[in-house]
């Protein structure tokens, strides 16, 4: 099996895994049960996806790419006004104002 993704918390690997299953990519979720056990353990406990087929492996790493950038898209910043512009808006779509440099 081929680690593609290193999440962060069993959630979001969750989320990955059915995001691939719906491109017809077949992954498991490793590590999830150790969860719980982080902060005791010393290794490196954030569940990881494996690919099932290697054959997978350049689509999946596309699609990974793909899920990265849209979350990037989801970031935001703070305006003067109190509200939240996304990354993508130069100006607040409250108020107006410029993106502070
Ligand atoms: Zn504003």
């Amino acid at each position: 099996m081929i680690p593609v993704y290193s999440a962060a918390d069993p959630v979001e690997a969750e989320i990955l895994r059915a995001f691939l299953a719906a491109h017809g990519i077949e992954t498991v979720v490793l590590g999830a049960p150790l969860w719980g056990a982080r902060g005791e353990l010393q290794a490196d406990v954030y569940p990881r996806l494996a690919l099932r087929d290697e054959a997978d492996e350049a689509h999946a790493r596309e699609l990974l790419r793909q899920y990265e950038r849209r979350r990037h898209a989801h970031a935001c910043w703070p305006c003067v006004c109190g509200e939240c512009s996304p990354v993508t808006f130069e100006v607040c779509w409250s108020c107006g104002s410029e993106r502070p440099a």
